[in-house]
This record gives C-alpha cells, sequence and structure tokens, in this order.
C-alpha cells in the first residue's frame, strides 16, 4: 500500500502538534461531492487559508486512487470534537462524483487495517465521526456502517473481542437472552461495565455476546468499549 506524503507545514495554526496516543481511527466523509473534489484537492485544502480559519486537520484522505497523509499519526488533528481528535486518527473518504466510492471504501480499509496493526487499535475502537458528536459524517457509510465494519473484521479480531470490557453509555439499554432482537431479556443502566466473550452481525446489526452469555447491542452510540 503506498501512502503519498503532503504534511500540513508546521507553522500552519492548523497543526497544533500536540502529542497523539490513538487508541480509535475516526472514519469521516468530505461530504463534497463536486467533479475533482479528490484527495488531491483536499491535500491542498488542508494546508490552506480556509482550513486554518475553520481550524480543521485530519491525517489522511482517501480517494478511489490514492492515500494521501497530512500529519503524522502521533500529531492531534481537528476534525472529531476535543474528545475524538484527543483519542483518534482522523480518515476522510473522498465522495467525489468522478470517483468510485467503492474503490475508495476498498483503499481506506487497507489503510485501517495498516493502522490497526501498525499501532495496536483494536477493531471496536474503529468508529464514526458521528460517535463522537452526533455529526451526520460520515454520511452515505452510516447508512452501512455496519457492513463496513464486518468486511474490515479479520480472523484475529475475532480472538481480541474476548477479555474486553463495555461500558453502557444510553440510560437503559436491553440485553437478550440468545442472539435474536426479539429475545429482550432484561435492562441495563448507564454506567455499568461487563466483559466481552465475541461479536457477531444478527439481521445485519452488530451484536456482543457477555461473558456471561447474555446479548447487547455493540452500537457504539449506546456502549463503548474501555481501553
Ligand atoms: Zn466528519
Amino acid at each position: 500500500m503506498e501512502i503519498k506524503q503532503d504534511v500540513i507545514p508546521t507553522t500552519n495554526t492548523n497543526r497544533p502538534g500536540d502529542q497523539l496516543n490513538a487508541t480509535h481511527i475516526t472514519i469521516h466523509e468530505t461530504a463534497n461531492t463536486n467533479t475533482g473534489a479528490d484527495a488531491e484537492m483536499h491535500a491542498r485544502y488542508v494546508k490552506g487559508e480556509e482550513a486554518q480559519n475553520r481550524q480543521v486537520s485530519w491525517h489522511y484522505t482517501v480517494d478511489d486512487k490514492q492515500i494521501i497523509q497530512h500529519l503524522p499519526t502521533n500529531e492531534i488533528g481537528w476534525h472529531a470534537g476535543s474528545e475524538g481528535n484527543a483519542a483518534s486518527i482522523g480518515i476522510e473518504l473522498c465522495v467525489n462524483e468522478d470517483g468510485s466510492f467503492s474503490k475508495t471504501k476498498q483503499k481506506a480499509m487497507e489503510l485501517i487495517q495498516s493502522l490497526k496493526a501498525s499501532l495496536s487499535i483494536p477493531y471496536a475502537n474503529v468508529v464514526t465521526h458521528h460517535r463522537w458528536t452526533g455529526k451526520n459524517c460520515p454520511a452515505r457509510l452510516l447508512n452501512d456502517w455496519e457492513a463496513f465494519k464486518k468486511e474490515l473484521r479479520t480472523e484475529e479480531d475475532e480472538g481480541s473481542i474476548a477479555g474486553q470490557r463495555i461500558v453502557i453509555e444510553a440510560q437503559t439499554l436491553w440485553v437478550y437472552d440468545r442472539p435474536d432482537w426479539d429475545a429482550r431479556y432484561t435492562t441495563v443502566t448507564a454506567g455499568e461495565v461487563f466483559t466481552l466473550k465475541d461479536e457477531l452481525l444478527v439481521d445485519s446489526h452488530q451484536m456482543y455476546q457477555l461473558k456471561s452469555g447474555l446479548y447487547i447491542t455493540a452500537n457504539d452510540q449506546y456502549v463503548t468499549m474501555l481501553p
């Protein structure tokens, strides 16, 4: 996998230079469907005046042809709110109408796999911009997020989930006694912590199997993986 380096100058105000110990990868879309709004264009944009005025920066842009890196992975970018910025590497996927979004997705997956491996970022911590701030981003992928995650999942990820812990974020949340969304068993409440055994896809929605043998949603709006 080739990554073109086109790094934001250290003198730019949208490159704060703060240390990042990334535990997450945040996926975005550029939301610019114009012809020519590809990775090259965004590489120019993120180095330019407007990105500095708007105080935005991120680590990689992916289109259907290439991957461009704008920030080192150990430096904070401004792309996902303060919590997301402090925890994650930001990847923008281009949605330009003259590009192939399915190719862009494939390239992004390669990049994500490589970053997961080199920075020991767990599968569960590949998240959407929406997860941090509620923004409708990555707009296209949000409809398709579980399928994207499923495709991203490797055999190693299957073992890696066991023993990890989640905390409940929702006020109350259903727990199921078998892998079936109709098999409501009891509820749990915000702040409770559970240990995981496995993750599975049920009717195209991600579910965790808990160590207790019960099941719960893996939707990261409702549950969060503990570091
Ligand atoms: Zn975003």
